[in-house]
């Protein structure tokens, strides 16, 4: 039996479930407590994780994310007064949003809160790169954009998160098991520096703080063009 790792979650604000005191079993990664606060359909992704982390060892980058995902998930439930996540969208995709006008970020992971629970996202563009988006986005005709990096770019409005699969419209989705629709996007005026430790988190007070102030410099600032988007491919062909 080990602590449970949420044990170490900074002080409950407002109301809320009372803070952590479990252990772990072996084979777990959260207390029973804990893991009754993720969400079921995140549960079943994370399940899926670890069932393919022991059949083989390339999935370990994928367990990593969607275990940081049920953790955020239960900070969320344990931290309602909480509404800003921090989200590290690998390059292109800071440019897509801020930029291009995408405002459906494709996902593996499911809604990390129960619905009417208001979120907002900032975008942590990192040094990494989506290689294959990068070179979709190209062959559809855009010019991505790299920079900056190891920055929150920009803040939007997380309005909803559905089911994508061969269902979805939108063209910048192409078939991710599910989409995050982003509203009320907001460049911020000058990118918040930070160096991030995970690709999802709840930001610290000072970090919060910075992006809230570029947010409201940024949302009082007149709308620019947008003048790289997708084109919406509609399927033809299913017709
Ligand atoms: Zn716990």
């Amino acid at each position: 039996m080990t602590p449970c790792p949420m044990q170490d979650l900074p002080g409950c604000l407002g109301p809320g479930p009372a803070p952590c005191l479990g252990t772990v079993r072996q084979g777990h990664a959260l207390c029973r407590t804990c893991w009754a606060l993720v969400p079921q359909a995140l549960q079943g992704v994370v399940y899926r994780a670890a069932g393919a982390l022991r059949r083989g060892r390339r999935a370990v980058d994928h367990y990593r994310w969607v275990l940081c995902a049920a953790k955020v998930a239960v900070e969320l439930a344990r931290r309602p007064a909480a509404s800003l996540l921090c989200l590290s969208c690998p390059q292109p995709w800071p440019w897509a949003v801020v930029k291009a006008g995408c405002r459906a970020l494709p996902s593996c992971l499911p809604p990390l809160a129960p619905p009417g629970r208001v979120l907002w996202l900032a975008l942590y563009a990192p040094g990494d790169v989506d290689a294959e988006s990068l070179n979709w986005m190209r062959d559809e005709g855009l010019m991505p954009r790299m920079e900056p990096v190891h920055a929150v770019v920009g803040v939007a409005q997380l309005r909803g998160v559905v089911e994508g699969g061969a269902q979805h419209q939108d063209p910048w989705v192409r078939g991710a098991p599910w989409v995050w629709q982003l509203d009320g996007v907001v460049a911020l005026p000058e990118p918040v520096p930070h160096q991030a430790r995970d690709a999802l988190w709840l930001p610290e007070p000072d970090l919060l703080d910075q992006i809230r102030r570029q947010w409201k410099a940024g949302r009082d600032l007149p709308p620019r063009l947008v003048t790289e988007t997708m084109k919406v491919t509609f399927p033809w062909e299913d017709q």
